[in-house]
């Protein structure tokens, strides 16, 4: 198969655990016979040195061109006091916003070898694997009118939540698709006993949920959801939310499985013309500006984007079946980086990344 990457490092750690990651996605390109060609584009705080620009318009087009797209992580300090235009982060929203993905999918998955990293009791998050499935382009995030209308005490702050059935129902679709694969288990999480918004989601979800028959449909309030990630998180295989409270509870997940620096996502939208779904994989932690440059990022998180990267835009399962499991070969190995407090000594990003290679 023809793979065609785009690689944007961005800042501070970014850099670090990206080039593991193209590390790992040689050695598989190496292994199955596949031609991987990678370009490297700017975003963040450097595209800002360079150009001026968080997003230039080179990468937007450069991303356009490649099958999927590999990003490190954007953020600077020193761009903590710029103008929203001007920071990093805007890079971020500009480059979800220009190759339409809608649909986040965080695995959250606890590793026998880290259940000790975990803050939950090691019975209670044992054996949990889930997916949260976050809808990413709609929402109160997005929708208008929006703003603060000054008045004196009258002052009012406004913020609508609006979702389409359209937008509804292709979020769904990929939801139940994705559960085909695993245990055939979607939570739809919504508010529907408070909001008329969250209604509709709900009875969307219901509708597209009667052409998967094969596929279990239960719902959930956020609140009561909130709840159960923590108290029984084995009984969710997928979870689907909207904007916001995806936002909410992906963390809240995150937190669940030990370091953040161990955490992939994938951000997916439609079909390209080469058969590719459209992909943007990132680790989940941001630039750690306070351990930049020093070789001791753990470069799991972004290693695991390139397992979902092979599985959800290529659908290569059984390579990125042998990248996940280089990757929990190398926890049980003791061989991992700072954050995951090994009984050793720690490994250097580097030597993270050569040793899941060599599992691989
Ligand atoms: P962060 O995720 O960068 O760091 C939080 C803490 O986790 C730090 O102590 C850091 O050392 C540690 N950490 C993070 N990733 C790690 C890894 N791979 N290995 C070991 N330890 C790791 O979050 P922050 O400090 O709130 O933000 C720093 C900068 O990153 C900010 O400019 C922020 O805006 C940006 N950010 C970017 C993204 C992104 O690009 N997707 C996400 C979050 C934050």
């Amino acid at each position: 198969m023809n793979l065609h990457i785009l690689v944007l490092p961005g800042d501070g750690i970014g850099t670090e655990v990206t080039r593991e990651a193209v590390r790992v996605l040689h050695a598989v390109a190496g292994k199955w016979h596949h031609r991987l060609t990678v370009a490297e584009g700017l975003l963040g705080g450097v595209a800002i040195h360079k150009t001026g620009d968080p997003l230039p318009p080179e990468t937007a087009r450069l991303a356009a061109d490649a099958d999927a797209t590999l990003m490190g992580a954007v953020g600077l300090p020193e761009f903590d006091d710029a103008p929203p235009e001007k920071r990093p982060e805007k890079g971020l929203l500009g480059i979800r916003k220009a190759l339409g993905v809608y649909a986040n999918l965080r695995p959250v998955r606890a590793y026998p070898s880290q259940l000790d990293s975990s803050p939950l009791k090691n019975h209670l998050v044992a054996g949990t694997d889930m997916v949260i499935v976050r809808e990413l382009t709609g929402g109160i995030y997005y929708g208008t009118p929006r703003g603060i209308f000054e008045n004196g005490a009258e002052t009012r702050a406004v913020n609508t939540m609006t979702y389409t059935r359209a937008e509804i129902e292709r979020i769904a679709r990929m939801a139940f698709q994705l559960a085909r694969g695993r245990r055939k288990k979607v939570t739809s999480v919504d508010k529907s006993n408070v909001l008329e918004n969250s209604q509709l989601w709900r009875r969307v979800v219901t509708e597209v949920g009667r052409e998967f028959s094969d596929v279990e449909l239960d719902h959930l309030l956020v609140d009561n959801c909130a709840m159960q990630l923590v108290l029984n998180p084995r009984r969710f295989d997928v979870v689907l939310t909207e904007n916001m409270f995806g936002d909410i509870l992906s963390d809240e997940g995150a937190v669940l499985a030990g370091s953040i620096g161990m955490l992939p996502s994938a951000s997916i939208g439609d079909r390209k013309p080469s058969g590719a779904w459209t992909g943007l994989y990132e680790p989940v932690h941001g630039s750690a500006p306070d351990i930049a440059g020093q070789n001791k990022a753990n470069p799991l998180g972004a290693i695991g984007s390139v397992a979902a990267m092979l599985e959800y835009s290529f659908g290569l399962k059984e390579e990125a079946a042998a990248v996940n499991a280089a990757i929990e070969a190398v926890m049980q190995s003791g061989k991992v980086t700072a954050d995951l407090r090994p009984p050793g000594s720690p490994a250097t990003t580097e030597e993270v990344g050569q040793a899941v290679c060599a599992a691989v």
